[in-house]
């Protein structure tokens, strides 16, 4: 029996697609909640410890700063070191990268928890590859190399010179008559930039459920991403035997989660996984680096590289898939489909819906993957996606769902819900308390934010106005970057821009747009480079209409960052990735600067 937005069952697919889009959104529906974003509390007060750096000695002094640079970096990640990095290579000279850690690194500076890894592949992730005349060990790198790989890209570009570790920036001041920024830090510094680029990343500031009584609980606890190796033993590779004879708990199941969870498993006396939505997880070959093959790559690999995955992974098709991997596997099935015959309607709605049945085809894989590994069917069927596979972020391990097979770990699903309670002892589902000796958060980052609470920082423009409240009826850019009033400042972050699987191919964009443009303003002489009102506000009328292309699938998604939490709405319109998708959004970019005028701009 079909309603009226279903059609009749096609006899050859093993599934039934009514059904499924029935499955998926009421799945979607017992997950949607009123308070959206407002369901996670700050890391502060009594949390605040959580971000503490436990990398460095405590107590770090210096005296205060007062010069003057021609470019302030804010944040050493893959963003602040690609934006040094091309801005080396156009020979700028006085640069100052600043950061909170004691490192470069960002992300993989603070995240080190056991089974760390990227499973996007190396070869496409890690950035600069070519200009360090490296290959990364393995298709899919560990924590600790891409650490490495990040202090040798800050070593190559001599970014060590002049750099501001240990030192939060809390206030930056733009001055009309000078046209210098003023940067105000936690060591009294008072240090002057003629331009500003703001790279302090996407996901930085750690969240924590606001699940009632968090703040009571007695036993031991820590956020994922600033792992407590004091308590636990071991390093990022396991052996976390300090865990031997404890109950310990888990919250979340996201990408971070799932390369944890095994490790925790092997050590605990008994490890309790509390999932709310449970993470698709496919597999990962992880084979090591072939020597031949990485000699045989010619100059301009690395790009070439990056851009088949990008375009892959955003359903453009290409003529080879070079990457092969489960991110690349789903436009497979579509393209497949295509040379099949099973698609002939190319139209935008035919192409949705073949999209849609590979998506469906995919998922069922997984789903019957999870069948395949984990024995107690119960167990298995909570930890099966009913979701389209980019709702969330798809997760690949091979050792996650066989955990689940351990006698000594249990999975605690909340069927959507979320855990209730935290008491003084454990951890309660269902009314029933989950008793732990140590209890870790993977849940995640905020995304949904202020920026500048995000960043940690304010913004303070012309005449006063702070970004806060520039934004505060939606985020305002010219390409994701420029904002009016804001002039010689420059934001690394993918609101307003194009979102890609693999951040670093954006932040390598961006790092060379800006390049481009500071090199334009040097060449004109200019003392201030400025969006105008009104190509700011074109673009963001650009943005909310390309995200209403995406609006539909993120509306019947299961709520999650992608999608506001499932809240999509005009204002996350404004404040969301660029709707025509990251390969449009390169190619706006690419147009721009051939046109050679800056157009949009305001140079003086
Ligand atoms: P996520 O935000 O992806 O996951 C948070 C988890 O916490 C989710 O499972 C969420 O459930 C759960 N959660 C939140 N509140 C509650 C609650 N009240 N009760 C129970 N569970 C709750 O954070 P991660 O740190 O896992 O990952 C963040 C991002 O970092 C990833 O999306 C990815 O981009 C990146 N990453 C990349 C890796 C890589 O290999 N390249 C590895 C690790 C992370 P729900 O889904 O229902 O909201």
């Amino acid at each position: 029996m079909t309603t009226a937005n279903e059609e009749a069952s096609t006899p050859e697919l093993s599934f039934d697609p009514n059904k499924l889009r029935r499955k998926y959104r009421e799945e979607r529906d017992r997950r949607l909640r009123d308070d959206g974003n407002e369901q996670y509390v700050e890391v502060k007060g009594k949390f605040a410890h959580y971000l503490d750096d436990p990398y460095v000695e405590p107590g770090f002094t210096r005296a205060p700063l007062t010069d003057e640079v021609e470019v302030a970096v804010i944040g050493g990640g893959f963003g602040g070191l690609l934006a040094g990095a091309r801005l080396r290579q156009a020979g700028f000279e006085n640069i100052r990268m600043i950061d909170p850690a004691g490192d470069f690194g960002g992300t993989w500076y603070w995240n080190r928890y056991p089974g760390i890894a990227c499973d996007i592949e190396s070869y496409t992730y890690l950035p600069l590859l070519e200009e360090l005349e490296y290959v990364p060990k393995e298709k899919y790198s560990y924590g600790a190399e891409i650490l490495a790989h990040s202090q040798a890209i800050g070593r190559k570009f001599d970014l060590y010179r002049d750099v501001c570790f240990q030192t939060r920036v809390e206030d930056l001041r733009w001055d009309d008559a000078s046209a210098r920024w003023t940067i105000s830090t936690n060591h009294g510094d008072r240090m002057k930039a003629r331009f500003l680029c703001l790279a302090t990343g996407p996901l930085n500031r750690p969240k924590l459920p606001g699940i009632p009584g968090i703040e009571t609980f007695k036993g031991h606890s820590f956020h994922a991403s600033r792992w407590d190796y004091a308590y636990t033993g071991g390093d990022s590779e396991g052996g976390l035997t300090g865990l031997n004879g404890k109950r310990v708990g888990i919250i979340g199941t996201g990408a971070t989660s799932v390369q944890i969870v095994p490790h925790v498993g092997e050590s605990a006396e008994h490890l309790y996984v509390f999932q709310r939505t449970p993470s698709s997880i496919d597999v990962k070959d992880n084979p090591p680096t072939d020597p031949e093959w990485a000699k045989s790559l010619g100059s301009g690999w690395h790009q070439h590289r990056m851009d088949n995955f990008n375009c892959l992974v955003s359903g453009v098709p290409q003529q080879e898939d070079l990457v092969n991997d489960g991110w690349t596997a789903l436009i497979g099935k579509l393209l497949l489909s295509v040379a099949q015959g099973k698609t002939n309607d190319f139209s935008k709605e035919g192409l949705a819906k073949a999209a849609e049945l590979a998506d469906f085809e995919k998922m069922e894989e997984i789903r019957a993957r999870v069948d395949s590994i984990v024995k107690d069917p119960k167990t298995a069927e909570a930890l099966k996606p009913y979701y389209r596979q980019f709702c969330k972020r798809p997760c690949f391990h091979n050792e996650y769902l066989e955990t689940f097979n351990r006698p000594n770990v249990t999975l605690v699903d909340t069927h959507g819900k979320g855990v209730e309670r935290i008491t003084e002892t454990g951890v309660v589902v269902d009314g029933k308390e989950y008793e732990v000796d140590c209890l870790i958060y993977a849940t995640g980052f905020e995304v949904g934010t202020d920026y500048s609470r995000r960043a940690g920082l304010d913004l303070v423009g012309r005449g006063g106005i702070t970004l806060s409240e520039k934004w505060a009826g939606g985020t305002r850019t010219l390409h994701g970057m420029h904002v009016h009033d804001f002039p010689n400042c420059f934001i690394m972050s993918n609101a307003q821009a194009g979102f890609t699987a693999s951040y670093p191919h954006l932040l390598n964009e961006q790092a060379k747009h800006i390049t481009y443009i500071l090199e334009q303003a040097k060449e004109r002489g200019a003392r201030t480079v400025e969006v105008s009102e009104q190509a700011e506000q074109e673009w963001i009328d650009t943005c909310i209409a390309k995200a209403r292309d995406v609006g539909d699938f993120f509306e019947n998604c299961t709520p999650g960052y992608y999608n506001n939490e499932g809240k999509p709405t005009e204002r996350s319109a404004q404040d969301g990735f660029y709707g025509g998708g990251s390969v449009e959004f390169f190619g706006v970019l690419d147009a721009w600067r051939q046109e050679g005028n800056l157009e949009g701009l305001e140079v003086k």
